[in-house]
């Protein structure tokens, strides 16, 4: 998660356990704009078999559909399922078993599933170091039963609520939606910036294909997210839902850091 950051240096952020494993979220975001209810991200879903769960230690009381369920909404109302990029731990959630578990089947099945041409083109044609995490039944599903959106070509769906950069560093065409909330915006930074650990520019993860692009990115957005005073989404950290930031010396750190709820 820090690529080539001294474990000594990381490891005050965020504490690994005696076999070098750290606790990550894998937190999404759902917005009620309108007639639109809108998912960002659906976590890595539970439909792999127990061998290859067993190596991501799921643990925590996190789950999509409670979570869900708990602010009076229903998966079924969920209109649009906007995935940043198509990891497994990003979209897996997106793609579920049916009951008698022998047919794959859409969790949100309501809704219109987004990402960008060029990520789906990459994701379908994957380079080595990412074929692990683009997992066929993670997406075939998707575009087999015909839900499949690209957001570069349909400009404009999102209403004027919605702008949407895209990063090319962690992998081709993250998608990061920026939403207009309470007078503000809210930057869904994706893996930019995956917690509050990785603020630091040169703090980047070993999962990126293009780190040195990330490192640009994040001294671009952080700029605009420090001068426009924009809420930031983080989606693996441990501890904060978000955070504004601050400026020193040494650069940005987090100013306001915690709950999403809490700051309102
Ligand atoms: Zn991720």
């Amino acid at each position: 998660m820090f690529g080539v950051v001294p474990k000594q240096l990381w490891s005050r952020k965020i504490p690994a356990d005696d076999i070098n494993l750290c606790s990550w979220k894998m937190r999404c975001l759902l917005i009620e704009d309108g007639k639109r209810l809108i998912l960002v991200d659906t976590g890595m879903g539970d439909k792999q078999s127990e061998k290859w769960l067993s190596y991501y230690y799921r643990h925590g009381e996190g789950d999509l559909i409670k979570s869900i369920r708990a602010k009076g909404f229903h998966e079924n109302d969920v209109t649009d399922v906007i995935l940043s990029h198509l990891h497994f731990d990003h979209a897996g959630g997106a793609v579920k078993w049916n009951s008698s578990k022998d047919k794959l089947q859409l969790t949100f099945p309501n809704a219109y599933y987004w990402t960008h041409s060029s990520h789906w083109d990459w994701a379908m044609n994957p380079n080595l170091r990412e074929a692990a995490t683009f997992l066929d039944e993670n997406l075939k599903p998707i575009e087999d039963l015909g839900h499949l959106k690209f957001i570069d070509k349909q400009e404009g769906y999102f209403g004027s609520n919605f702008d949407f950069i895209y990063a090319n560093g962690h992998t081709e065409k993250m998608i990061m939606p920026v939403v207009k909330f309470q007078g503000k915006k809210l930057i869904f930074i994706a893996d930019t910036v995956p917690s509050h650990a990785h603020i630091h520019i040169p703090w980047v993860m070993g999962y990126d294909v293009r780190p040195l692009e990330t490192m640009n990115e994040k001294v671009t957005l952080l700029e605009k997210i420090h001068a426009e005073n924009w809420l930031m989404f983080f989606d693996h950290d441990p501890y904060y839902d978000i955070c504004t930031l601050e400026k020193t010396e040494k650069g940005y750190k987090p100013d306001y850091a915690g709950g999403l709820e809490e700051y309102l």
